[in-house]
């Protein structure tokens, strides 16, 4: 007969076998893989302590745990990330959605609270965490979301329609870097990014869970980690209305460059947003 574990043996097993592998918070990580699981929230497994696990349950988890051993992200293997209080779906194809990102959302949000009818446009938008909460938070918002990626910009739309927002989100395939971006005939309050700021040399260096499992292509810009802001602060000098605002996400150090590229290209009423670290982390600016 085969031993029958409870809640708890699991639980001290798979944190014992996640530390072992180098899994940082490996308790967390096992409550949050179990919690898919059983279908509850991490914190009421403390309620099924001595809830037996059937063969089914077992199987799926050790499956969950091996991936997660070979630091795969628990988010991939869920498929469900939070953000903003809300659950996405999440996959290979898209960046898993960051606490620091929230603050980005916020901003605007905060941003809105002194216009109407904003029209927003999001460069690579990923899962679509961005627009999708813009969307449900800021009445009245006319959102626009460009990928280059075919696979992320299905997720987008696949999330919009788990929220009730079927075809309210204009998903465009373009490649911010190319000239396909002027074909959006339309001008916007608001321009609203979190792009792939890493450079190529910091991103040899970053966690094996974002080395081997998230998109490259949403991590780093493959050079010195500026030029999805330099194509932002150009383009946007065509597609943000007079006095249109930009609103990007970005990393420790790097405001005092973002400050030089955004006074050059006569953007006014630079600031930054400083992150719970106190690290600036959400750059403003003003078309002039
Ligand atoms: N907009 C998405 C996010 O903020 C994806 C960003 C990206 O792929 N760089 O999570």
């Amino acid at each position: 007969m085969t031993k029958i574990y409870t809640v708890l043996e699991i639980l001290e097993l798979s944190t014992d076998y996640l530390q072992k592998k180098g899994i940082e918070s490996p308790r967390v990580n096992a409550e949050l893989l179990l919690g898919d699981i059983l279908n509850c929230k991490r914190l009421d497994l403390y309620l099924k302590f001595d809830q037996p696990l059937n063969e089914e349950e077992l199987s799926k988890y050790r499956n969950y745990l091996s991936r997660r051993g070979n630091f795969e992200p628990y988010q991939y293997i869920i498929g469900k990330s939070e953000f903003y209080g809300r659950i996405f779906n999440v996959n290979k194809s898209v960046l898993i959605p960051r606490p620091e990102t929230e603050l980005l959302v916020e901003e605007v949000i905060n941003y809105s609270k002194e216009k109407t009818n904003l029209e927003i446009l999001d460069i690579g938008t990923g899962s679509g965490n961005i627009p999708i909460t813009l969307a449900l938070e800021i009445e009245n918002s006319k959102i626009t979301s460009i990928d280059i990626s075919e696979e992320a910009l299905k997720t987008a739309v696949t999330n919009s329609q788990l929220f009730n927002l079927n075809g309210s989100i204009n998903f465009n395939r373009i490649d911010v870097l190319s000239n396909e971006i002027y074909l959006l005939q339309q001008k916007f309050d608001v321009i609203v990014s979190n792009p792939p700021y890493v450079s190529i040399g910091d991103y040899k260096i970053v966690q094996k869970e974002i080395l081997e499992f998230e998109p490259k292509i949403a991590v780093t810009d493959n050079s010195d980690g500026f030029k999805f802001y330099k194509r932002i602060a150009q383009c946007g000098k065509e597609l943000l209305k007079e006095n249109g605002k930009i609103f990007c996400e970005i990393a420790k150090d790097q405001s005092e460059e973002l400050l030089k590229i955004f006074k050059e290209s006569n953007y006014i009423n630079i600031e930054f947003v400083k992150d719970y670290q106190n690290i600036d982390r959400i750059l403003i600016a003003e078309k002039s």
